[in-house]
């Protein structure tokens, strides 16, 4: 079997990974990156909330973040790891090609999947319309419709936030289920609430124009918000014994971006909200920084 050994290995090209990268490398361990830039969340997206870059694409972002990284020495390497395994000190990850890669330090920087509505047109007018992150795109829809679709305290604050840029925000929810003090908010917001109700269809030509109910109710908006919830990469993070949220769908860290694990750091979206670059950048600095100086340990 090939195996090839690193001292510091990071599940993951988003944002997190990258700035774990460029800090693991310029620490002066080796380090090896696995994973898919177009597979990462901001791939697709245009950003504008990002700190001193203001217009800027994730594919370019992205793009820029690999080469920062190369420069400093880590490797890149486009594949997905299919499995995981720790004997005493030593991490083993199997790409999926099937190559070993051994290392003395693992970070899971590894992002979420957002839960989708499956309706007719939330394919074809995602980004035309059709988002799933209020904190990035709200600023889209100043004075214009919108409708945001969920049931949990994501979709609730959601509506919320954005009553501060319109007028007119519907929330459509089969089954409100948020504690007292935020649904009283929200009974005393401007959100016109749709409870016991479902997004049947997305409609639009090249951009959303309205959403069709349940009960064939038609809302006029320019954008639907579809907070859903999100769900983790998690089974890779399971076969290591790492520690999760009660609904296994975050991994659980503490300010060093260490887990219960030894060795073993994670960063960014699959830490939990805010599901931000900042943020993902923040985390993955650190535990590039936590993960080298553990690797150095066994030199
Ligand atoms: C449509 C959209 C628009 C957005 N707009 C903004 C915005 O304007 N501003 C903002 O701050 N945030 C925005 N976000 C959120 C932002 O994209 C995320 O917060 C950020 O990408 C998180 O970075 P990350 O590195 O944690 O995860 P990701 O960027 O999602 O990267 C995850 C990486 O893990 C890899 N991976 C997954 N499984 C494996 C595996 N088994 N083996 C190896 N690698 C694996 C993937 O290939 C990918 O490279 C947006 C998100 C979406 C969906």
């Amino acid at each position: 079997m090939n195996t090839k050994e690193y001292e510091v290995i990071i599940l993951g090209t988003g944002p997190a990974g990258l700035q774990a990268a460029i800090h693991g490398a310029r620490s002066k361990v080796s380090v090896l990156v696995l994973g898919k830039r177009e597979q990462s969340s901001i791939y697709r997206a245009h950003i504008e909330n990002y700190c001193c870059l203001p217009n800027i694409s994730g594919d370019e972002l992205l793009q820029q973040g690999i080469e920062q990284a190369r420069r400093f020495g880590a490797d890149f390497i486009e594949e997905d790891v299919l499995a995981t395994s720790m004997k005493d000190d030593l991490i083993s990850v199997t790409s999926e090609r099937g190559t070993v890669y051994n290392a003395r330090s693992l970070i899971f920087t590894i992002g979420i999947t957002r839960n989708n509505l499956n309706v007719p047109g939330e394919n074809a007018l995602r980004g035309y319309g059709v988002s799933y992150c209020v904190d990035c795109d709200a600023n889209f829809y100043k004075n214009r419709p919108v409708a945001i679709t969920g049931n949990g305290s994501a979709a609730v604050h959601g509506a919320l936030t954005l009553t501060s840029y319109t007028d007119t925000v519907h929330l459509i929810s089969e089954k409100i289920n948020v504690d007292e003090l935020l649904e009283r908010q929200l009974r005393e917001s401007a959100v016109k609430t749709h409870e016991g109700r479902k997004i049947k269809e997305i409609r639009g030509d090249n951009a959303v124009q309205s959403v069709l109910l349940d009960n064939n109710v038609s809302l006029a908006v320019d954008g639907v918000f579809i907070e859903l919830g999100a769900k983790g990469a998690m089974e890779l993070a399971g076969f290591l014994g790492i520690q999760m949220d009660e609904n296994f769908r975050h991994i659980e860290v503490n300010r060093k971006q260490e887990t219960n694990v030894p060795g073993i750091y994670a960063a960014g979206d699959i830490c939990g909200p805010p599901w931000q670059i900042a943020k993902a950048v923040g985390e993955g600095c650190v535990a590039g920084l936590e993960a080298a100086r553990y690797a150095k340990k066994f030199r």
